[in-house]
């Protein structure tokens, strides 16, 4: 069995926009020995993930989940460290007998993705206070329910949380007793101290090509910096996202899951270690937290 040099913790290539080269994106990212997780975000990614990750013998897999912004008809549209992103999201709801399912199959190691997004960029949401406290409530109830499927099967959570990182903290905080396999932030944007609570709460954290951005006007890439120069590569995985967020130097490109090196070589340039020390301990960390 050949080994992975990098493992891409958090790739679409289950989303449609790959739906015409995901083969060659996929032979890439295998050629340069990067396996990945192909992460779903409602029902029909999550099937398309475990599909995909079927059809190899090795280094593909799948996680499985309903991400926070399908729980309501949204356009989402914000930027992203100077990078539009767009997309309709359908509402959804959760339903526990068909991600059971898919969460037992061998291929699926970890259910996600799911968690807390309260980033309400637009206009009419803002305007209807009772209405976004409801939709917190049900993302609350929603998450509750992927802790309680990831127990249920015994796999880690992949976690999305955005401009909710307290609140995600209290509901760990309360939880985590009951939380047997813990599992990753991914696209980590909160702060330092947010980081340590996560990682005493036993969990990781994932950086994306964000981390290599230059700084901007709010200075993200160098608060990331330092939160990536504090937190131990014990604690570290990396990630793509593709097909979003492009990590220099390919930006304005889409991304793909063999662009994870340039967040590991920016993660080793932060850190003063070597490349291949990176990539071996954020390998390694993937393997035993997703059991691969
Ligand atoms: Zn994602």
């Amino acid at each position: 069995m050949t080994q992975p040099k990098l493992i891409d913790t958090h790739a679409h290539v289950n989303f449609h926009d790959f739906k015409n080269d995901q083969d060659e994106v996929i032979k890439r990212a295998l050629d340069e020995g990067v396996w990945m997780i192909n992460v779903g975000a409602q029902r029909e990614t999550s099937e398309r993930a475990v599909k995909i990750a079927k059809k190899y013998e090795q280094g593909i897999f799948a996680a499985i989940g309903l991400h926070p912004s399908h729980l309501e008809d949204q356009q989402v549209d914000y930027q992203e460290s100077g990078e539009e992103i767009k997309y309709k999201s359908r509402s959804e709801e959760f339903d526990h007998d068909l991600y059971l399912k898919l969460a037992k199959d061998e291929k699926v190691v970890a259910i996600g993705e799911c968690g807390l997004d309260f980033h309400f960029r637009s206009e009419n949401q803002a305007r209807e206070k009772s209405k976004v406290q409801s939709f917190k409530v049900k993302q609350k109830e929603i998450f509750l329910k992927h802790i309680q499927l990831a127990n249920e099967v015994r796999k880690p959570l992949i976690i999305h949380c955005r401009d909710a990182h307290d609140a995600l903290i209290d509901m760990l905080q309360v939880t985590s007793f009951a939380l047997q396999d813990r599992g990753v932030m991914h696209f980590f944007s909160g702060t330092l101290e947010q980081a340590k609570k996560y990682i005493d709460l036993g969990f990781y954290i994932s950086f994306s090509g964000v981390i290599t951005f230059p700084p901007l006007r709010r200075a993200s890439a160098n608060e990331y910096a330092e939160i990536v120069r504090q937190i131990p590569l014990e604690k570290i995985l990396v990630e793509t996202d593709c097909p979003y967020v492009a990590p220099v130097p390919r930006r304005g490109q889409k991304n793909e899951p063999s662009y994870v090196k340039y967040v590991a070589q920016k993660v080793a340039e932060i850190k003063g270690l070597s490349f291949d020390k990176v990539a071996g301990q954020t390998t390694k960390n993937a393997r035993e937290l997703f059991g691969i």
